[in-house]
């Protein structure tokens, strides 16, 4: 899995912070997401998943890599 984000759309209501902090957090002076973690380990994949859904901006996309882990799809 990789992740992206779109800063321009964020809005900083940090929904996908309160549900992957592992993999998102948020900028000290405006709120806006940024990347802990661009490729997270599956264990977190279901995380990352509740943050596309829940964020009110649409502002995060994930994109299923190639190779090994095709067997590991959510
Ligand atoms: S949930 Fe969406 S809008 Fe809110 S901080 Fe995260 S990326 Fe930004």
């Amino acid at each position: 899995m990789r992740v992206h984000i779109d800063q321009e759309k964020c809005c900083g209501a940090g929904s996908c912070v309160l549900s992957a902090p592992e993999v998102f957090d948020q900028r000290e002076e405006d709120g806006i997401v940024f990347l802990l973690d661009a490729e997270p380990p599956a264990d977190l994949h279901e995380a990352v998943h509740e943050a596309v859904a829940i964020c009110p901006a649409a502002a995060i996309s994930v994109q299923q890599v190639e190779g090994a882990e095709r067997a590991e799809r959510v």
